[in-house]
């Protein structure tokens, strides 16, 4: 598979190299030729407002199958993807992947795309997604790009910027993994945020931990007072999803509400069905 690329090999596979090394390189290699050879593909993620279950949206999940390693997580394969930048083209497959099949959905609901910071580094990101909303036909308000903090590191004005081109789209933001950087309060003040998504590691330790407990009421308190609606991520339980309701967390999403699956399904893992409501 290794091509006799020179450029490719000076900076990549060598002799001694060590092992972890080496498989990265083999993975960056894999990944230039993933979409090409049809491997990636999307699983959803139900979204559902906490109150009423109701599904309203979903966010695409990114997945690849490896020819021989099977299915690997992007969790595995998004940091050499970003070293090597091969997650530009690959998230502009999934950009269009996701829009065009939400165009379809039978439920004009929202659909989040995460967004890696190294496509804002490489050409215009906004003139791509303004590109592929077009073509897909998908109403801008229906698209949530997910951005991190790293997005938001390196050049404020340039990313302050950007973000701002987004919302003239009429793309909403959202500030994923909330709670996990270093001074995520300071950007809530500067950059132009839709929704903060509560980080999991939170909700997965609310049954354990008053801190965590802590912390989640004062997001929610915060979200409150700056009008800035709150996903919780990684909700797995009736437990942390009625803690939540108390405290007007809007949405969450989770094993409770949905796994990631090829397949979108709008019926609500908490609706009763009608004809038992008589
Ligand atoms: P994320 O955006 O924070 O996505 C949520 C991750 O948490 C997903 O893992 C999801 O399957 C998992 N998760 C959500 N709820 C639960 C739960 O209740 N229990 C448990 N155990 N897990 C839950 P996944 O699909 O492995 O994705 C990992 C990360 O990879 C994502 O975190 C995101 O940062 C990144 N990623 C996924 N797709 C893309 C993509 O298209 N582009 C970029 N740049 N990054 C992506
Ligand atoms: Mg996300
Ligand atoms: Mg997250
Ligand atoms: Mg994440």
């Amino acid at each position: 598979r290794a091509k006799a690329d020179g450029r490719g090999l000076a900076r990549g596979f060598e002799p001694g190299m060590d092992l972890a090394l080496r498989e990265r390189w083999a993975m960056q290699q894999d990944l230039a030729t993933a979409i090409s050879r049809n491997e990636m593909f999307l699983h959803w993620m139900p979204q559902a407002n906490t109150e009423t279950g109701e599904i309203v949206g979903f966010e695409a999940l990114l997945r690849w199958k490896h020819p021989e390693r099977g299915v690997v997580s992007p969790a595995q394969f998004i940091p050499a993807a970003e070293q090597n930048a091969s997650i530009v083209p690959i998230g502009e497959w999934v950009l269009r992947a996701a829009c065009r099949e939400a165009a379809r959905w039978p439920k004009a609901c929202k659909v989040a795309v995460n967004l890696s910071p190294v496509q804002f580094q490489h050409g215009d990101i906004v003139a791509l997604v303004h590109e592929i909303l077009l073509e897909t036909g998908l109403s801008p308000s229906r698209l949530e790009v997910e951005i991190t903090e790293g997005v938001l590191l390196d050049d404020h004005a340039a990313a302050l910027n950007t973000l701002r081109r987004f919302k003239a789209l009429g793309v909403q933001i959202a500030l994923d993994d909330f709670g996990t950087g270093y001074s995520s309060l300071s950007y809530l003040q500067s950059f132009p945020f839709d929704r903060l998504k509560i980080d999991a590691s939170f909700i997965k330790a609310l049954a354990t931990s008053p801190q965590a407990q802590a912390i989640v009421r004062s997001v929610l308190a915060l979200g409150e007072s700056l009008s800035l609606p709150i996903t919780a991520e990684g909700v797995e339980t009736q437990e942390q999803r009625a803690f939540l309701a108390e405290l007007r967390c809007e949405e969450i999403q989770g094993y409770l509400v949905g796994r990631p699956s090829p397949l979108v399904s709008f019926q609500s893992p908490f609706e009763k069905p009608q004809r038992l409501l008589a």
